[in-house]
Parts: structure tokens; sequence; C-alpha cells
């Protein structure tokens, strides 16, 4: 098992009928609360910013808020690139691009900074779970909003039972682990 695979194991904990009956919510507050667990984790977001030589092959990192900030600006720092805060709705001061995406139950509206994405800039998604993909595919549009392109997704989880993957499209996913 790779270090990653392993501190995930560890330190991430399965919360049942969280925040609703039925969903089995992953609880990564113990993960972040271990710092060579942490730090394993955000290495191996990192490589996916990397070729196969090590050389860095993105311009920004974009996160989603709220998790995906935790592990998308150390992920940014590693590879010695700009982070980019994707946020809900009224949040950011400037001119925005915004997408609205369908949830479980009712509807979310995301939104970047105009200018958080120049033409031409690749970029690399960073959250912590890939469930519906719903949150990913919006991100995915505000990029190409602002001209950029979005090179891959990088996810410490993938929820297997949910069509994730394919909300995602022909973007490559690495997820540290599939469950
Ligand atoms: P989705 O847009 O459905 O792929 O959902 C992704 C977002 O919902 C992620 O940013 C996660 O933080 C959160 N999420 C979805 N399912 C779970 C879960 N089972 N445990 C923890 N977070 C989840």
């Amino acid at each position: 098992m790779s270090a990653a695979a392993d501190a995930l194991s560890r330190t991430v904990l399965d919360v049942p009928d969280y925040p609703q009956p039925g969903i089995v919510f992953k609880d990564i507050t113990p993960l972040l609360a271990d710092p060579v667990a942490f730090a394993a984790v955000v290495e191996a977001l990192a490589a996916a910013g990397r070729d196969a030589d090590g050389t860095v092959v993105v311009d920004k990192v974009v996160g989603m808020e709220a998790r995906g900030f935790i592990f998308a600006a150390p992920v940014a720092l590693a590879l010695g690139v700009g982070f980019v805060p994707v946020r809900k709705v009224g949040k950011l001061p400037r001119e925005t691009h915004a997408v609205s995406y369908a949830l479980e139950y009712g509807e979310a509206t995301l939104e970047l900074h105009r200018d958080g994405v120049r033409p031409g800039e690749r970029v690399l998604l960073v959250d912590d779970v890939l469930a519906t993909g719903g949150t990913i595919a919006a991100t995915r549009e505000l990029v190409a909003a602002c001209g950029g392109e979005s090179v891959g997704v990088a996810v410490l989880m993938e929820l297997s039972f949910l069509p994730g993957r394919e909300a995602v499209g022909d973007l490559p996913v690495t997820a540290l682990s599939v469950v």
C-alpha cells in the first residue's frame, strides 16, 4: 500500500447516517490532525500536477470550498504554482463567472474570479471526495469560462458506487483511494 493510501486508511473515519440517513460521511479531521498522514496525502495529490520526470505541468491549482481548500492550497505550494479558490455564491468580492448545478436535493452555485485563471493556463482541480462529480464538472466549466484548461482532477477518495467519473468526462482522475 502507498504511504498516502495507508495514511487514509489509518485516519479517515466513516460516520454513518451523517448528514442524513443513508450517507456514510468521510470524516477527514483525524487525517488533518496527523502531520505525517497529511504530508503523505498532499505529496501524493501533488504528483497529479507533475509528469513522469517530475516536471510541474500545471500553472494553477483550483480548490473548491470548503474542504477542497485544505488540500489544494498545500498542493499548490508543493508544486510552486498559484492556488485559486472556487467559492459558494456571493463570497468572492470581484467579478466572477458562476455555474449552477444540481445537487441530490436542490441546486448549488459556484463562482470563480474572472481573472483567477488566465487564458491558456493549465489547471489541476483538487477536492477531498469525488461523489456524484457535480462539483468537479461545475468547476471545470468555470475554468473553461476563464479560458483555462483543466488537465486533471486529484481527490483523496472516490466513491465508486456513484457515477462521479462519468460526470467528470475525459479528465484524468487521480484518486488516492477508491471506496
Ligand atoms: P459531488 O459534487 O457529489 O462529487 O460531491 C463532492 C463534494 O461533496 C465534495 O466536495 C465532498 O466534500 C462532499 N461529499 C460528498 N459525499 C461525501 C461523503 N460521503 N463524505 C464526505 N464528503 C462528501
